[in-house]
């Protein structure tokens, strides 16, 4: 039997609230590969404190997915009544939702049922809209979402306040060492600025699950990146993905290698690891010419 036909979706109560706390751990790890500089892994003691605390019943559900009894997922909502009429926001009720299913019970049509059960509930609360707030580089999540008739009508933008950029290092001159100035927010660029079209790049090629683009600070004349649309640490740490995804990536690499050589006569293609990894996203360099001053 699939899964799907063995998951019972249901209100939660504070019985859930443990198996729920862990979902959130379990979610909140991928959330901190993704953007480590804006995600922790809680302790489940605090998550268990905190859902306990703030369960009120009022303006808020909670539903679990269970399968043969486990809950697997959950899915809260929280609905945010409209301010006054001085607001220039036209007054409408507003639910909240926020979704963690655990690692194995992935895209087995799960968050499907929670998020009807959610949106089933904020309907029957008098609620317009459903809103949420998604991490940009959480690919998989946004076309999850996108499936479902979500759609972006914002930037949530952000500062971080901390310590200001280090100035701008060029690094060892090796091929490939293609130095992108680091933000005090953390070190990947991709997830952070490109995947995010927080910076626009010039596309040159791009499949469901590889961009290839033109280096935005260039150091070689001809100078192409190539990565992943999800977040994958470095070759030799491919994250959440597997192999299929780097043939995947080498079938675009080559296929530019090839364009590149055949205009330029040669070309580089590098990947870096360690210390010459500068952005901890998986990328690959297609570079020709000679190094930049
Ligand atoms: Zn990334």
């Amino acid at each position: 039997m699939r899964t799907l036909d063995r998951v019972r979706i249901e209100r939660a109560t504070t019985n859930d609230i443990e198996g729920i706390a862990q979902t959130y751990v379990d979610s909140a790890r991928h959330h901190r590969d993704l953007d480590p500089a804006l995600y922790q892994v809680p302790a489940l003691e605090d998550v268990v404190r905190d859902l306990a605390q703030h369960w009120d019943g009022s303006d808020q559900a909670t539903f679990v997915a269970r399968v043969d009894g486990t809950g697997v997922g959950s899915v809260d909502v929280r609905l945010v009544r409209p301010r006054t009429e001085a607001s220039m926001v036209k007054p409408r009720m507003v639910a909240g939702i926020g979704i963690a299913i655990l690692g194995p019970y992935h895209r087995q049509g799960i968050g499907h049922r929670l998020m009807e059960a959610a949106e089933q509930w904020s309907r029957s609360q008098g609620a317009e809209t459903m809103t949420l707030d998604c991490h940009g580089g959480n690919t998989t999540a946004i076309s999850f979402y996108r499936s479902l008739g979500y759609h972006t009508t914002g930037l949530l933008m952000r500062k971080g306040l901390e310590a200001t950029d280090a100035p701008d290092n060029r690094g060892p001159d090796h091929p490939g060492a293609v130095h992108v100035r680091q933000s005090s927010i953390g070190n990947d660029f991709y997830c952070q600025q490109v995947l995010t079209g927080r910076l626009p790049v010039k596309k040159m090629y791009e499949t469901e699950r590889v961009l290839a683009f033109h280096h935005t600070r260039p150091a070689y004349p001809v100078c192409l990146v190539v990565i992943p649309r999800t977040h994958v640490p470095s070759l030799v740490d491919l994250g959440a993905e597997g192999d299929d995804l780097l043939l995947d990536l080498l079938t675009v690499v080559r296929k530019i290698a090839a364009e590149v050589e055949s205009e330029y006569g040669a070309c580089w293609v590098v990947t870096n690891r360690g210390r010459y990894q500068d952005s901890k996203h998986l990328h690959w360099h297609v570079i020709s010419g000679n190094r930049l001053a």
